[in-house]
């Protein structure tokens, strides 16, 4: 194994993106550093796969990417003669699905909304203004962001007994959920962790011959599974300066700074140290 290679696993929103701004201009430094080293910048994001379609463009990236908090990953046909089984081609990509059905999401969820007490509203019910309101994203990037296909971002209302309640109710349905910065994600069983080992599985078949590390950034609760899987985790702080207090890993780096500030310092780091 004399080959080495490094493939970093970045969130997005309030991660390599400003939580508030959705801008990246603070990683610059540290971006340019991995192109220049031909290192692959895997995003794995919430988002949905439109989402993460336009920011790959905007961050000039050609690498295969995770939507929907673990939902799918998506590898470009052809991209880098690489084999792997896949469930579906679709737009020139290779699609394999970890999460289930949207339809059969929203149907669990208005079985759950029914239910008595319970104040929830699924992306899917807001008008397009309300989740500008609600994220700061523009029209179009909301439009983009309400295309769901593995999971449901929703918003509970109510104090923190409404929260388990809700909570209670999606794990006895045999669902799970996840947190993100803005929304709580119904979702069946897919989360971060399992996608990135599966692709870091499928990148390392397909070099059997190099030694592959990979590296994860993260700010928040649905990141922890993909920061327990990497063989480096960095956690950024969130906007308010503090860091996720439930994300406990091993050998966990806290990032020295809020969102793409802490990326950028991070990733200099780990590159400037080896
Ligand atoms: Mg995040």
């Amino acid at each position: 194994m004399n080959n080495r290679k490094i493939i970093v696993f970045t969130d997005l929103d309030g991660t390599l993106l400003d939580h508030s701004t959705y801008s990246f201009y603070e990683a610059e430094e540290a971006l340019e550093l991995l192109r220049e080293k031909g290192v692959p910048l895997v995003l794995c994001s919430s988002k949905s796969r439109d989402e993460i379609k336009a920011y790959r463009k905007k961050l000039s990236n050609n690498e295969p990417f995770i939507s929907e908090n673990g939902g799918a990953i998506f590898i470009p046909e052809g991209y880098g003669g690489l084999k792997c089984e896949f469930d579906k081609i679709d737009d020139g990509y290779l699609v394999i699905e970890i999460g289930s059905e949207y339809q059969m999401l929203v149907d669990a969820f208005e079985k759950i909304k029914r239910k008595p007490d319970i104040n929830i509203k699924s992306i899917a019910e807001f008008t397009i203004d309300e989740i500008v309101e609600l994220t700061g994203l523009s029209r179009e990037e909301a439009l983009l962001a309400q295309k769901r296909e593995y999971t449901l971002p929703f918003i509970i209302y109510g104090g923190e007994d409404d929260v388990k309640i809700i909570k209670d109710e999606i794990l006895s349905s045999g669902l799970t959920y996840t947190e993100g910065a803005r929304f709580v994600y119904l979702m069946d069983g897919n989360d971060k962790g399992k996608a990135v080992e599966i692709l870091t599985d499928t990148f390392k078949k397909n070099s059997p011959d190099t030694r592959i590390t990979t590296v994860g950034l993260g700010d928040s609760l649905n990141d922890l599974p993909m920061l327990e899987v990497v063989d480096k985790a960095f956690l950024v702080k969130k906007e308010a300066g503090n860091y996720e207090e439930r994300i406990k890993v091993e050998g966990l780096v806290y990032a020295d700074g809020v969102g793409p500030v802490g990326w950028n310092k991070a990733v200099l780091d780990l590159f400037n140290n080896n």
